[in-house]
């Protein structure tokens, strides 16, 4: 390969909205046979809307709201920043302290005096919150709709579901026609549940899933694949995507996504497209063509 003609292969890139690291990657590109999408704020908006408040038995609506929307206000997860607009909504938030990140599960910080919890029902069920049967139901029957639904859960007790939906973006179906075209195989990772993944693979034409993984179990499915033989691209947004990233042999990121993942990648897709990822690929095979 020429220097040359590869440096031209980047000038087209970054014509096409590809920003590319360096001229060497479109080597790496050209051989990628599977290709793993995070979900949420890749193939979909991450522009989540909360949509329904689930509560146990004698608990107050806006209580809810008001703890758990102070918690979130400090968390930058699109379903965080969902609940917590939803709940400036509705009145004033108070002061959070000993606010924490629980990786890939949820939330945790003390808001007037409460412990307060949100996230996976695991993240509660360790400081032994269940669910009431009930609300595991119809937390459950959001789920299989295809909704996100996170636990509210302080002092002890599990409290309630927040229900929020995301939106697949108008691009990502198109994106998928065109990776396969290419005769690339679709992967969606996720931390989000199997039912959702399910139906957000289903909506965009994507045939194998692996959900409900840690931000750590997202480079463990990558490397899974790649002991398998194959040649694997990982695009994504967030922090919880960066180790993903470098691990691909090509990593891709959304110029939408977070510093961290855009730092981690060897591509980015300015526009936060995801047809531009088939682009790319179409690209960096027709510039090696070229100077073969
Ligand atoms: P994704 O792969 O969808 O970007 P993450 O690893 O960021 O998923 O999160 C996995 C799951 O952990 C989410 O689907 C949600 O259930 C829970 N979670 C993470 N952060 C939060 C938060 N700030 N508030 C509520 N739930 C959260
Ligand atoms: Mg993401």
């Amino acid at each position: 390969a020429t220097p040359t003609a590869l440096l031209v292969g980047t000038g087209r890139g970054a014509q096409l909205g590809i920003l590319i690291k360096g001229p060497e990657v479109l080597e790496s590109t050209r051989r990628v046979d599977t290709v793993v999408l995070d979900k949420t704020g890749t193939v979909t908006t991450g522009r989540m809307e909360l949509v329904d408040v689930l509560l146990a038995p004698d608990q107050d609506r806006s209580e809810v709201l008001r703890l758990a929307g102070a918690l979130e206000h400090s968390s930058e997860h699109p379903i965080a920043q969902a609940v917590a607009r939803a709940a400036l909504a509705a009145g004033k938030l108070p002061e959070v302290e000993d606010f924490g990140n629980v990786e890939g599960l949820g939330v945790q910080g003390i808001v007037d005096g409460h412990a307060v919890l949100v996230g996976r029902t695991q993240l509660l069920e360790e400081w032994s919150q269940h669910l009431p049967a009930e609300l595991a139901h119809a937390k459950e029957h959001a789920e299989a709709e295809g909704s996100t639904a996170v636990a509210v859960g302080w002092d002890g007790q599990a409290r309630a579901v927040l229900v929020v939906a995301d939106t697949v973006k108008p691009t990502s179906t198109q994106a998928i026609k065109d990776l396969k075209a290419l005769g690339l195989r679709p992967v969606l990772l996720t931390g989000d549940n199997e039912a959702v993944a399910q139906k957000v693979a289903a909506e965009v034409g994507i045939d194998e899933v692996i959900a409900e993984v840690l931000p750590a179990g997202k480079v463990d499915a990558v490397k899974k694949l790649q002991g398998e033989g194959r040649v694997v691209a990982m695009v994504g947004d967030g922090v919880n995507d960066a180790a993903a990233l470098a691990q691909a042999d090509l990593g891709l990121s959304m110029g939408t996504g977070t510093d961290v993942a855009i730092e981690a990648s060897d591509l980015t897709l300015v526009r936060g497209d995801l047809r531009a990822a088939a682009d790319a690929i179409r690209l960096a095979r027709s510039t090696l063509r070229t100077i073969r």
